[in-house]
């Protein structure tokens, strides 16, 4: 490691507790202070041996653009290449957040007219831009459901309800936002029970939290029934969108009797995800909770122009900084245009094939079992406890013997009520000889050699970790990278 001189510690603090004009000479001894006195220690390399490193580095990487990636609950589906170059046009890239309305009529359309897309495909009457992931947007639509319940007086609600198989984000965005969390149990078909609900609803509760389809992949077709009783006792219904790439023309939430809904677009929309990149979770409501929304909302006057309304008294504020992540949405915009209201159909309708596909397949050689109710939606959970039981070979190992044949694994481990749980969630844009040959691999590594599976991946660059010591003993800094 290299390291500049000693840091002057004291001195920083004495600059900073005074102002900078009186410090001109302090300034340039603390700066002084901090410069290198001997020669950075770096690899003297010639410009092959530079592109090889990195060219290879990158090789080792797995993306949608190598091969199939069903990581369910995620929509991994193919980014169109004419999406990422528009979004690179410079009138669109150059443009900044500060600029005057005026000049970026363009971009104000843009938005102004994603919103109404993504009203018409979920049935919702407003929409939000502004959250920057599935969660954020959770969150936002928590904070909508308590300004509403305040506004009405009503804000001795402070619970929320949600099934056992819900999302990881949906318990902590609820959590982040001051509510209490109810967990119900789902029923033996792996749906919502309507006795537990109407039981655990009451005046409490401010919203309960739903997917539809479930995270097992199976549509709530009581949906309408539990719309009812939610809308009975008082409280909102929310709709996590991230299933929303099963039913695209098909149903909407806000026909379902949902208040809230957030989308991902970095997920039915097509927009790249993955690595913790850029994202957008933008946010549907109904009439009743539009003046609650975010500001500024994207307006436009009589005269054709957009602007920014900032005059939204009952807003909730701000929830993230300007107005969304731009080139997310433009690349979600894009999309929309390119596949039209049909496009969007058909991608529905042969993401649940695709699925279906090879739910029946894998569960037809009897290697994997699949619990709950057998017709899926755009993904299934199967399970491996009986390949444990009878081999010991574990939801895991399945999923590291993938990597050794160049195969993304599944989710693994979850929803949390499937034990040994592998969701597969394939997306529309892979074809049936790419899901033939993972179904091929999959069946291929039940029966094979236990040490083989066991010990994999031996093909990746890295192998299997420890992942248990991992979490007991973290190293989190620089001396992991030089172990
Ligand atoms: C992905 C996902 C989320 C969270 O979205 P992020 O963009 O990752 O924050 C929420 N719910 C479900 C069901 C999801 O699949």
């Amino acid at each position: 490691m290299y390291r500049s001189a000693r840091f002057d510690e004291p001195l920083l603090n004495e600059l900073l507790s005074t102002s900078i004009k009186e410090n001109k000479t302090k300034i340039d001894k603390f700066q002084n202070s901090i410069k290198r006195t001997e020669a950075i220690n770096i690899p003297n390399l010639d410009e092959t041996q530079v592109v090889r490193h990195f060219n290879r580095l990158s090789q080792m990487n797995y993306g949608i653009d190598t091969g199939i990636y069903p990581l369910g609950s995620c929509t991994m589906k193919y980014n169109p290449k004419i999406c990422e170059e528009i979004a690179a046009w410079p009138h669109f890239s150059e443009t900044h957040p500060h600029q005057d309305e005026s000049t970026i009529q363009g971009n104000l359309q843009i938005l102004f007219e994603l919103e109404r897309m993504l009203s018409e495909i979920t049935g919702m009457d407003f929409f939000s831009l502004q959250p920057a992931a599935g969660a954020q947007g959770e969150f936002l639509g928590l904070l909508l459901a308590r300004a509403y319940h305040d506004y009405n007086n009503d804000n001795y609600r402070t619970e929320v309800i949600l099934p056992d198989t819900a999302h990881g984000t949906n318990p902590a965005s609820a959590a982040m936002a001051g509510y209490n969390i109810i967990e119900i149990a789902s029923n033996s078909e792996g749906t919502v029970d309507l006795d537990t609900l109407e039981k655990t609803l009451s005046e409490k509760t401010a919203c309960f939290m739903l997917t539809n389809p479930n995270t097992l992949g199976i549509f709530e077709s009581e949906i309408l029934e539990i719309s009812k009783l939610v809308h009975k006792s008082g409280a909102l219904l929310y709709y996590d969108g991230a299933n929303m790439n099963a039913i695209m023309g098909k149903a909407r939430p806000g026909d379902m009797g949902f208040d809230i809904v957030h989308l991902n677009l970095h997920k039915t929309f097509s927009t790249p995800h993955g690595g913790g990149g850029p994202g957008s979770g933008p946010v549907g409501v109904k009439m009743k909770i539009e003046k609650f929304l975010p500001v500024p909302r994207i307006c436009k006057n009589n005269y054709g122009e957009y602007y920014f309304d900032y005059d939204t008294p009952y807003s909730i504020g701000k929830i993230k900084a300007h107005y969304g992540n731009f080139s997310v949405l433009l690349k979600a915009y894009i999309y929309i245009l390119l596949m039209g209201g049909n496009g969007l159909k058909e991608a529905s309708e042969i993401a649940v094939l695709n699925a279906n596909y090879m739910k029946d397949k894998i569960t037809a050689s009897k290697n994997y079992v699949m619990p709950y109710k057998k017709n899926r939606k755009h993904e299934f959970v199967l399970s491996c406890e009986d390949l444990k039981k009878r081999r010991d070979i574990r939801a895991l190992d399945v999923a590291k013997r993938l990597l050794d044949y160049g195969l993304h694994p599944p989710t693994i481990y979850f929803p949390l009520i499937v034990k040994e749980a592998l969701m597969i969630e394939p997306t529309e844009t892979e074809s049936k000889e790419e899901l033939d040959h993972y179904i091929e691999t999959m069946i291929k590594i039940a029966k094979e050699d236990f040490e083989l599976v066991k010990n994999s991946p031996k093909n990746t660059a890295v192998g299997r970790v420890d992942d248990v010591g991992a979490t007991k003993n973290p190293v989190l800094n620089w001396q992991m990278i030089q172990s």
